[in-house]
């Protein structure tokens, strides 16, 4: 680069700092006063359109599903000046964003909230949530969040409905895709720098957005792992299990809330005051606002909780739900409502409170407009397909590697298979908006030769549809080994997608069979965006890699790591279970009596256990598993009580003939409380980079308090007595015993929850 070039380009970087800058500086208590003076000024009619989310859809001539640059109705701009709105959805452009903004300013005075799901992709697709999880990787979740950030203004939208912090434990379950996976820890660390990499560190910088923790909450409970079917779930789990994410991302100061379309225990969660103003408000302290799911106010009817939309109007604004997302239940009925005195005035005032504080928070009275200008010098497209690529590889997990197959040894000469190892469009997921038409995406071919990986494609199958064996076999012949894709489509994953199946559809065990036959090494490589039953192709595959939807740039990311370019980095957030009737499979599933025993292979007069007589409770793959490109062993496993503190500690020795990155994970279970709890816990995790033949000394410090867990009603309980492990994942390692008493901490503390 010239001195010029680099001139230029620190004056870029000073200018957006400058005008960022000048963005910012929303005063905290000034909020609430500026709140205050306008809700003081509007009429019952303002009230109300303040606590409507408009379908942004039919705003604009003619209704279309991307705004950007279509012709905005002129009824729409007139319901935006009179104040009828007070957030639309969908994605607008920066031109029709700033005219909408304008007419809000010119007429009531407010500005919308206009908000869409940017959840793994704005411009730019990065991996879905569920990938990106696997990297176990806080510092790339928040980078990635704060990337998508500036391109969703880019977009027109000053808010997404991300992060999704539900922990899903059932692989059934489509939107399993959209969250962390099944540990509630990791969701909520994930969703916690999701929250805070899209609002940054002042959400009215110009270059940030507002975020959404959804779906409040227990929607991955929902029975069966149909999706918006009901859930029943006790206070303890509730608290234990689904909660904690959300209790996360609140503390990380996320600005808004959408409870779920999922009834709790009976009771819708859109109409529920002890979800939204017990649990939310009087335990966490939220004061951000809340939105519905969308036309969950209206779907109370389904419900069969309401009669009719003022009642549910009235049923979920009462319980607390700030704003209606799409249905306009609250638009028709709430004037009426407050008339009768169904819904008092104070009530609709906390609402519209809610709202205002977030949009000053956001700092659109003061900077209603986007300053494109600012945000084009501020977004680098190369930049953020550089960081899609990082995440892709960061998120592949390498399952299986008999015999050091990977990486490529160079001078293979390699056979592809498969209609999605050349599928740009397969790499997306199923919250990809912009990349769906972006013709810069890779393959997984186009990755591989780029690389100089000599490499042949023969496409031979679909994974929905026949098998050309004949074409398998001569592809095999002329090769040293294979790389076939397999799994599912993205778009079978992710939202009103749920699956009773979940091992690989079609003929795809036929591929695997048909490349064994010619005696040639089969790397496997796994797409979808859920957990899938594979254990045929997990025995028969010399290597296997789980890609998930690696996003835009995720045929470069494959073929990284497929090449060793870059190292195996992810881990497993979920179990990959071995049948579809074993869901829910997860690890931290709770003890039983009879003993949970992997088969029904037991001696005669031993049946009684828990387990299925056709299927192996043993996951193909646990919770954690990931390997290296290397060796690596753990020893001198320990634990201590220091003060308040369990200190673990092992040393984690390189055996291997290359640099490896180790994730090292705590793991306890309670030997005694006063409910059966989960076998094993992840309470903590480190990454360790190893050179060959390096040991590093790894220790882990952990609060005590962080073992404990709440009963019905909130109280909290800790136990005296764990095992623990420090180990490579949920289902190995040495077992420890660690005894709180022992290090001086009076176990069984049983106290009122903290907030
Ligand atoms: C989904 C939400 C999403 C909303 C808006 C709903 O159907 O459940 O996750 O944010 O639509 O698109």
């Amino acid at each position: 680069m010239t001195n010029k070039a680099l001139f230029f380009g620190y004056v870029a970087v000073l200018s957006v700092q400058f005008r960022a800058a000048a963005f910012c500086g929303v005063r905290q208590d000034d909020v609430e006063q500026r709140a205050e003076a306008v809700l003081s000024r509007l009429t019952l009619e303002q009230k109300i359109g303040q606590t409507w989310q408009c379908l942004g859809r039919e705003m604009v001539e003619p209704a279309s599903g991307d705004m950007s640059g279509e012709k905005l109705k002129d009824s729409f701009l007139a319901g935006v000046r009179a104040g009828r709105y007070g957030s639309v959805i969908g994605k607008w452009g920066v031109e029709n964003y700033n005219a909408i903004q304008r007419a809000a300013m010119e007429g009531v005075g407010i500005p919308l909230l206009i908000g869409s799901d940017m959840i793994h992709s704005a411009v730019t697709t990065y991996p879905i949530p569920l990938a990106l999880a696997c990297s176990w990787d806080e510092s790339l979740w928040e980078r990635v969040a704060s990337a998508m950030a500036a391109e969703s203004l880019l977009e027109g939208c000053n808010w997404t409905f991300a992060p999704m912090v539900d922990v899903a434990l059932d692989a059934r379950w489509g939107r399993i895709a959209e969250g962390g996976g099944s540990d509630p820890l990791l969701t909520g660390l994930m969703g916690a720098a999701m929250v805070r990499g899209l609002q940054g560190e002042d959400m009215a910088d110009g270059l940030h957005i507002a975020a959404c923790a959804k779906h409040y909450v227990g929607y991955g409970a929902c029975m069966g792992g149909r999706d918006y079917n009901a859930v029943e779930l006790s206070d303890s789990t509730l608290r234990n299990v689904y909660l904690p994410p959300f209790k996360m991302a609140v503390e990380a100061g996320v600005a808004t809330i959408m409870p779920a379309f999922h009834s709790y225990n009976g009771v819708p969660c859109s109409m529920n005051s002890y979800l939204l103003r017990d649990i939310l408000r009087g335990e966490f302290g939220f004061d951000g606002m809340t939105i519905s799911d969308w036309n969950a106010v209206k779907e109370l009817i389904n419900h069969g909780t309401a009669a009719d939309e003022s009642d549910a109007a009235a049923q979920a604004i009462n319980a607390g739900m700030d704003m209606e997302m799409v249905s306009s239940c609250y638009a028709n009925n709430l004037a009426a409502l407050a008339k009768e005195g169904r819904v008092s005035m104070k009530t609709l005032d906390n609402a519209v409170r809610n709202i205002l504080r977030v949009k000053f928070r956001l700092g659109l009275f003061d900077h209603p407009e986007i300053d494109r200008a600012m945000l084009e010098t501020a977004v680098d497209p190369a930049k953020n397909r550089a960081l899609a690529r990082e995440a892709a590889q960061k998120s592949i997990v390498l399952l299986k590697n008999d015999g050091g197959v990977l990486p490529l040894k160079g001078g293979a000469k390699v056979a592809l298979l498969g209609d999605v190892a050349a599928s740009d469009w397969q790499m997306l997921g199923c919250w990809s908006t912009k990349d769906l038409s972006n013709f810069e995406n890779a393959t997984l071919l186009d990755g591989l030769k780029a690389e100089g990986v000599d490499v042949a494609y023969t496409e031979a199958y679909t994974l929905t549809g026949r098998v050309d064996t004949a074409a398998i076999e001569k592809a095999v012949a002329e090769a040293d080994m294979v790389i076939a894709a397999f799994g599912d489509y993205w778009e079978k994953s992710g939202e009103g997608n749920s699956s009773a199946k979940i091992e690989l559809p079609g003929e795809q065990m036929k591929v695997a069979q048909a490349v064994k036959a010619c005696g040639k090494k089969l790397v496997a490589v796994v797409f979808g965006g859920r957990p899938m039953a594979f254990p045929e192709l997990a025995r028969l595959a010399d290597a296997v890699v789980m890609a998930w939807n690696p996003g835009g740039c995720g045929g470069w990311g494959v073929a990284d790591v497929l090449t060793g370019l870059a190292e195996p980095y992810g881990r497993l957030t979920v179990d990959l279970p071995s049948a579809s009737g074993v869901c829910p499979q997860f690890y931290s599933r709770t003890t039983t009596g009879r003993p949970a025993t992997f088969s029904a292979q037991q001696p005669f007069g031993q049946q009684y256990r828990s387990c299925y007589n056709d299927a192996s409770l043993k996951a193909v793959y646990p919770f954690g598993h990931g390997l290296t490109y290397s060796t690596i062993t753990y020893s001198n496993e320990k634990v201590r009580v220091e003060g308040g503190e369990a200190v673990f500690s092992a040393d984690i020795s390189n055996t291997g003939a290359r640099d490896a990155n180790e994730l090292v994970q705590v793991y306890v279970r309670a030997n005694k409380a006063s409910i059966a709890r989960p076998r094993r816990e992840l309470k903590g995790f480190r990454r360790v980079a190893l050179a060959p033949g390096k040991t590093a000394h790894v220790e882990i410090r952990l609060p005590v308090s962080s073992f404990g867990f709440f009963l019905d009603g909130g109280k909290f309980e800790l136990p005296q007595s764990f095992t623990a492990w420090i180990a490579p994942d949920s289902d190995s390692g040495r077992p420890l015993s660690l005894d709180l008493h022992a290090g001086g901490i009076s176990g069984a503390i049983i106290e009122r929850e903290s907030r």
